[in-house]
C-alpha cells in the first residue's frame, strides 16, 4: 500500500538507513579493514601539524645555523614521511570504500528485482513499471553515492574533528574553549536546514519516479500514440512531470546552498579569530610561532571536518529517503503466497494429460472488488479432454485461466489441478505442470531458438526445432535471415500474429505440459496464417488436457465440449451442435463471429 506523502516524508531520519544492515552485514571483514585504513589516514592527518610544529621551533628557530640546517633536512624527511603514509592509507580507503559502495548497491538491485519479479499481477496494477525502474537506479545510486563516498567521508572527518579537538583540548586549552562557543553557533543553524534539505531530497525522489512511470508507459504504447497523433501532448506532460521534478530539487538545492554560504562563513569567522588570538599569544610571549602554526592547522582540520560532516549529513539524509522507498518495495508481499508445506502433485503420467476441477468458485479482482469476475463456477475436466470457453468479452474466460495458474487467489470455491489444491501445491510445480499460451504472445529480444527455449531452458537444440516443427513454425523460422539465429521481438524482425502464436505454441509443446492453457488470437489472420495456427493448435491438443478460449469455429469444432460463459457464469454446456440446436447465446455468437471465419 503507498503511504501518505506527508507521512512518509515526516517519517524519514537517517535511522531509515539501519535497513542497510543486511546487505553490510556479509563483508564485515571489508569494512573493518576499511575502517582501519581510514582511521590510519585520518591520523595521518593529524600527524601533520605535529610534524609542523617541529618544524617551525626545532627547525627555524634553532640557536646554531649549521645543525639548523642538519635539523631542517630531517624534519622535512619526516613531513614527507607523513605525507606518504596519507597518499598509501587514503588509496587503500578509497579502494576499499568505493568497493563496497558499488557492491552493496549491486546486491541490493538485484535484491529488488529478485523480489518484483515474484511478485502477483495485483502488485504491478498497483505500481507502475516505471517506478520500479526509478527505484532500481535512481534510488540504489543515491544509496552507493553514501555507502561509497559520503559515509567514509563522514566517518573521516568524524576520525580528524574529534583527533583535532582533542589535540586542541591538549595544546592550547585556553583559545579551544571559544573555538567550541563558535562551532555550537554553525552546529545549530545546520541542523535546522538540514531538516529542511531532508523533506525536500524525499519529495525530489518522488517527482523523478513520477516522470519515469510516463516515460514507461507511453514508451511501450508508442504505435498508439503515434496513431492517435500525441506526441505533443505526451511530450509535454512528461516536460510538466519533469519541471515539478526540477522545481523540488531547485528548492532542495537552494537550501543547500544556503547552508554551504552559512557554513563557509563561519568557517572562516572561527578561523580567522583563533588566528587573531593566536597572533596575539605570540606577541605577549605566551605561545611560540611553532605551537601557533600547529593550533591553526588543528582548527583547520576541525572546522573543515565540521563543514564536511554537515554537507554528508544532508546526504545521508537523501539516502535515507532512498533507501526507506526501496525497503518498502522489498517489504511487500505477493498475496499470492507460497504454502508453508507444499503439497506434491501426484507424478505426471506422460500422454495423459492433468484433471483440472474448479468448484463453485467465486471470484473478484482486488481492484473491483464489487464486480465479479466469476460467480459461483463449476467445472470438471477430464484428464486428456479438450474444453473450449466460448463466450462474450468480458465474460469471465481469461478469469478462469488466471486462477489456474494461481496469479489471484479464488475467495470462495476449491481449484484443482490433479486433485490437488492450487493453494496448497508449491507455485513452481503448480505452474510447471501448465503451459499458457497467451492470446497476444511475448517475443523476447533474443533469437528465435532461444524465444522457443524459454519454454524449458535446459533443452537441446534439436529439441527446440522438434518442437517448432511441430508447432508448424520450422518453415518460417529457417526463411528468416539467419534462421533459427535471428532476433526476434524489439530489437529484431517483427513477427506476424499468426508467427507470434506458433512461437508461443512452441514455447508451450517444448516444455510438453499436462495442461495446456490457449488464448486463441483474436485478430484476423490470412487464410495461409489460419491454416498453420489451427494446424499448430491440434498439434499441441494431443496427448494432454487442454482449455482453449477459442475464436474460432474450427477450433470450436475440435473441443470434446463447449463451455457457454456470460456475464461471470456458465450458461450452457455441450457440443457445437447440441448448442446450436438449442438456440441460445451460443448459437447467436456462433452466427455473428464463425460466420466469417474460415473452415479448417
Ligand atoms: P474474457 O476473457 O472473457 O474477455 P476476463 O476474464 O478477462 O474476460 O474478464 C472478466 C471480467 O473481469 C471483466 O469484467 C474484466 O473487465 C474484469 N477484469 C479482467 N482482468 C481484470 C483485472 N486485472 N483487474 C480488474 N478487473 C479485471
Amino acid at each position: 500500500m503507498p503511504i501518505p506523502e506527508a507521512q512518509r516524508a515526516a517519517a524519514t531520519t537517517p535511522r531509515s538507513l539501519s535497513g542497510l544492515a543486511p546487505y553490510l552485514k556479509p563483508y564485515r571483514g571489508r569494512i573493518a579493514l576499511a575502517l582501519a585504513f581510514l582511521l590510519l589516514a585520518a591520523l595521518s592527518t593529524l600527524l601533520f601539524p605535529v610534524a609542523l610544529k617541529l618544524l617551525i621551533d626545532q627547525g627555524l628557530v634553532a640557536a646554531d645555523p649549521g645543525q639548523r640546517v642538519l635539523a631542517l633536512r630531517d624534519h622535512f624527511v619526516a613531513l614527507f614521511g607523513v605525507g606518504a603514509a596519507l597518499g598509501v592509507f587514503s588509496a587503500a580507503r578509497f579502494y576499499m570504500v568505493t568497493w563496497l559502495g558499488e557492491r552493496i548497491t549491486a546486491d541490493l538491485r538485484n535484491a529488488v528485482y529478485a523480489h518484483v519479479v515474484r511478485q502477483s499481477p495485483e502488485f504491478f496494477e498497483a505500481t507502475q513499471t516505471g517506478e520500479v525502474l526509478s527505484r532500481l537506479t535512481t534510488d540504489t545510486t543515491v544509496v552507493q553515492t553514501v555507502v561509497g563516498s559520503s559515509l567514509s567521508m563522514g566517518l573521516r572527518n568524524a576520525v580528524m574533528g574529534v583527533g583535532a579537538l582533542i589535540a586542541l583540548i591538549v595544546t592550547n586549552p585556553y583559545v579551544m574553549a571559544q573555538v567550541l562557543a563558535m562551532l555550537v553557533l554553525v552546529v545549530l543553524p545546520s541542523l535546522y536546514f538540514g531538516q529542511r534539505v531532508r523533506k525536500l531530497s524525499r519529495a525530489s525522489q518522488d517527482r523523478v519516479a513520477d516522470s519515469s512511470a510516463i516515460a514507461a508507459e507511453v514508451l511501450n504504447a508508442i504505435p498508439v500514440v503515434q496513431g492517435f497523433v500525441q506526441e505533443r501532448r505526451e511530450a509535454e506532460r512528461f516536460a510538466d512531470s519533469t519541471e515539478r521534478a526540477f522545481d523540488t530539487a531547485r528548492k532542495r538545492t537552494r537550501v543547500r546552498s544556503l547552508l554551504v554560504a552559512f557554513i563557509i562563513t563561519a568557517t572562516f569567522g572561527t578561523l580567522l579569530w583563533g588566528l587573531y588570538q593566536g597572533t596575539q599569544a605570540v606577541l605577549a610571549g605566551q605561545i611560540t610561532a611553532g605551537h601557533l602554526g600547529q593550533t591553526v592547522v588543528f582548527v583547520i582540520i576541525l572546522v573543515s571536518s565540521v563543514a564536511v560532516l554537515a554537507e554528508v549529513y544532508g546526504d545521508l539524509l537523501r539516502a535515507a529517503g532512498a533507501t526507506e522507498r526501496l525497503m518498502e518495495l522489498l517489504a511487500s508481499r505477493s498475496p499470492v503466497a507460497e504454502p508453508a508445506a507444499p503439497r506434491a502433485l501426484p507424478p505426471a503420467v506422460p500422454g495423459r494429460g492433468a484433471s483440472v476441477s474448479l468448484a463453485h468458485v467465486t471470484f473478484h479482482y482486488p481492484s473491483r472488488p464489487k464486480q465479479a469476475a466469476l460467480a459461483d463456477f463449476s467445472l470438471q475436466v477430464r484428464p486428456g479432454e479438450t474444453v473450449a470457453l466460448v463466450g462474450p468479452s468480458g465474460a469471465g474466460k481469461s478469469t478462469v485461466f488466471q486462477l489456474l495458474m494461481r496469479f489471484y487467489d479464488a475467495s470462495h470455491g476449491r481449484i484443482e489441478v490433479d486433485g490437488v489444491p492450487v493453494r496448497e501445491a508449491s507455485l513452481g510445480a503448480l505452474r510447471a505442470r501448465i503451459g499458457l499460451v497467451p492470446q497476444d504472445s511475448t517475443v523476447f529480444s533474443t533469437s528465435a531458438l532461444e524465444n522457443i527455449r524459454y519454454g524449458r531452458p535446459d533443452a537441446g537444440d534439436d529439441e527446440v526445432v522438434a518442437a517448432a516443427k511441430a508447432a508448424f513454425a520450422h518453415e518460417f523460422i529457417t526463411a528468416l535471415p539467419e534462421g533459427y539465429g535471428t532476433y526476434l521481438g524489439e530489437r529484431g524482425v517483427r513477427l506476424s500474429g499468426g508467427q507470434r502464436q506458433r512461437i508461443a505454441i512452441a514455447r508451450a509443446m517444448l516444455k510438453n505440459p499436462p495442461l495446456l492453457l490457449l488464448d486463441e488470437a483474436t485478430s484476423a489472420l490470412d487464410a495461409e496464417s489460419e491454416r498453420m495456427v489451427q494446424a499448430a493448435l491440434e498439434a499441441a491438443m494431443k496427448d494432454r488436457t487442454t482449455l482453449v478460449i477459442a475464436h474460432r469455429l474450427a477450433t470450436v469444432q475440435r473441443a470434446d465440449r463447449i463451455v457457454v460463459l456470460e456475464a461471470a457464469r456458465i450458461v450452457d454446456v455441450g457440443t457445437h451442435d447440441e448448442l446450436v440446436a438449442r438456440g441460445g447465446l451460443y448459437a447467436r455468437l456462433a452466427a455473428m463471429q464463425f460466420d466469417l471465419e474460415p473452415a479448417a
